[in-house]
């Protein structure tokens, strides 16, 4: 065979190979989808995550088709001497799928693994200051978003989020809204899909941002946690957490937010 045959014959199959993945991907998690959510499995709906069982019946059924694909996709690991098991993986799965409903997904795609440590962690990120010199610096955190394929999560925050679903703090709901605000790229408050799409998105949300960093300074009490003032893509982190934990307190407050965050979740939590 001549070389320009073979070359053409590979590049046949790759372009081949491009065109059909989305199809052999979707056909796979339909099949996904198509199996019975296991026994255990609803059995630790029920006792860790209380707040699926106020949800329509059929949200409750696409929110259990998402997990079964999201748990069949994504890696979880343990750090710290923390093992991974079912309650786990579905509790965290429960909470990161509730911001794929009603719409077509791709499960954040980018995503490949969630770290989950016993509880907070350390984090120790090297970054540049001002003046051009390498800082160690040691946070905290219960929950951290990565653009290269990962969550990393503390499993007791997790567990409480999941547990406590009216405070308006749930660090799987604020990870998982920077993964879809990081699947442009850089995580900056504006999720790729609403690009021209929602109108209205970046005033309402910029307004509102702006408000919240006013508040943040004079030291008032706003329904959005002031952390939400540090950035754009925080805003959208925190007012997803506030989104789904107190719907009807943003409907109430924040009407336009809540208007776009509805339309951009594709549901509408203050009436379940
Ligand atoms: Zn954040």
């Amino acid at each position: 065979m001549s070389p320009i045959v073979i070359i053409l014959l590979v590049t046949l199959a790759l372009v081949g190979y491009i065109l059909l993945k989305p199809y052999w991907v979707e056909r796979k998690r339909n099949k996904i989808r198509s199996q019975p959510f296991p026994k255990e499995w609803r059995a630790i709906l029920r006792r860790n995550v209380p707040y699926f069982y106020s949800m329509p019946a059929d949200i409750q059924l696409q929110l259990k088709q998402h997990v079964l694909v999201f748990l069949a996709e994504k890696e979880f690991f343990g750090f710290e001497g923390q093992s991974i098991n079912d309650e786990i993986r579905v509790t965290i799965a429960a909470q990161a799928c509730l911001l794929l409903l009603n719409r077509k997904t791709n499960y954040y795609p980018k995503l490949k693994s969630i770290y989950v440590y016993p509880a907070a962690f350390i984090a120790r990120h090297q970054s540049t200051d001002a003046a051009g010199v390498l800082q160690n610096n040691p946070k905290v955190l219960s929950g951290e978003s990565w653009e290269l394929g990962k969550v990393v999560l503390s499993w007791k925050d997790s567990k409480q989020g999941a547990l406590v679903f009216n405070d308006g703090h749930n660090v799987v709901i604020h990870e998982f809204a920077h993964q879809l605000d990081q699947e442009t790229g850089v995580a900056n408050g504006a999720p790729f899909l609403l690009r021209n799409k929602l109108k209205n998105w970046s005033s309402v949300l910029a307004a509102e941002y702006e408000q919240l960093r006013k508040n943040a300074h004079r030291g008032e009490n706003t329904l959005l946690d002031h952390y939400g003032a540090t950035n754009p893509a925080e805003f959208f982190a925190v007012a997803s957490e506030v989104f789904f934990e107190q719907p009807a307190a943003m409907r109430e407050r924040h009407s336009e937010l809540y208007q776009q965050l509805s339309r951009f979740y594709h549901v509408n939590p203050a009436i379940w």
